[in-house]
């Protein structure tokens, strides 16, 4: 498969009234045409920055400073104008966020809004648009398309905004859909319907998709692959069958722990463990380890090295003093 998306050491900083702050460190990451990629990782990890560093829409601006190349379908991001970033955005990379009220005009109909959309990006008359906007609808299973497109976005239910917002996203079939947090606002039910309307556009059109999210459960059930985020760096990746049944990184061992489980451990141990202490903040200077202050598993040279990057078969890699355990 093709690759649509190569991060390649990624290093962002921002500059603002606490001087230069690094938020991301030395990211590298990849996303195939019709893969589905989760990012994974408590808030403050730096998930959401690494979608707006690929989208150009860092706080801060053109003041950020970046090390690295984003290459998008063998373009390099990170050196287009803003000029040139507005014919990426919402036609080639779109993206869904958690709360659809944030990006949804509320003075405008759905239809309105749609049909803007589509004629920004496609040469296409207000009719042609109009159809194409039915359409999108129809595709996201949105029962009577033209009821919702004569609403206004406070007439819908949370679930049915995502969906029109997926519509949205999708209405210009984009290369990369980037979907931050789409489902946590949402009740389980609708969240499994989000996730499979999300994972049948990818799979039907090819499109590449990046899923951040808190939540490994969500992620495990839509993801090819799974990069795992902490403090501004991924320190595991692997397909998503691997890293979540064969956890390999101190963090990520944590983050599975802490999900809660309907079915008694074998150990005989129910009691939800979490992970103690905080994400380091952004300007604290550490020498070894990110996650060391939190690790069980540290040891001397973890808070004085930084661990070095494991690679092994199948895209899988490891950033961690410990080495790779050999599975049967
Ligand atoms: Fe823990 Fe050391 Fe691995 Fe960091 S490098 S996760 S402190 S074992």
């Amino acid at each position: 498969m093709e690759n649509i998306l190569s991060i390649k050491n990624l290093s962002v900083s921002l500059s603002g009234k606490r001087g230069i702050v690094p938020i991301l460190h030395n990211i590298s990451l990849e996303v195939e045409q019709g893969h589905i990629l989760g990012i994974v990782g408590e808030s403050g990890s730096g998930k959401s920055m690494t979608a707006f560093a690929i989208n150009q829409l860092l706080p801060g601006g053109r003041k950020s400073i970046v090390d690295g190349s984003i290459s998008f379908c063998g373009e390099d991001l990170t050196e287009k104008t803003e000029k040139e970033m507005t014919k990426f955005r919402g036609k080639e990379i779109a993206m869904i966020f958690q709360e659809p009220m944030t990006c949804l005009n509320p003075v405008f109909t759905i239809g309105r809004q749609m049909k803007d959309v589509i004629m920004t990006h496609q040469k296409k008359s207000s009719k042609e648009a109009e159809k194409q906007a039915e359409e999108m609808l129809e595709k996201v299973h949105i029962r009577n398309p033209n009821r919702v497109l004569s609403c206004y976005p406070y007439e819908l239910s949370g679930g049915m905004r995502q969906r029109v917002m997926i519509a949205i996203a999708l209405s210009c079939s984009p290369k990369l859909l980037i979907a931050d947090e789409p489902t946590t606002a949402l009740d389980v039910t609708i969240q499994a319907q989000i996730i499979f309307l999300i994972k049948e556009a990818c799979k039907a059109t090819g499109t590449g998709v990046i899923f951040i999210s808190h939540d490994l459960g969500v992620v495990s059930q839509l993801c090819d692959t799974i990069a795992v985020m902490y403090s501004g760096q991924i320190v595991e990746v692997g397909r998503a069958a691997d890293v979540l049944a064969h956890p390999q990184h101190p963090y990520t061992k944590a983050l599975l722990a802490s999900v809660p489980s309907f079915t008694p451990r074998e150990d005989g141990n129910d009691t939800l463990s979490a992970i103690p202490g905080m994400v380091p903040d952004p300007l604290e200077v550490i020498t070894g380890c990110r996650f060391a202050p939190r690790c069980s598993y540290a040891m001397d040279i973890c808070h004085k090295k930084v661990p070095p990057l494991q690679i092994f078969a199948d895209g899988y890699s490891l950033h961690c003093h410990l080495q790779k355990e050999v599975e049967n």
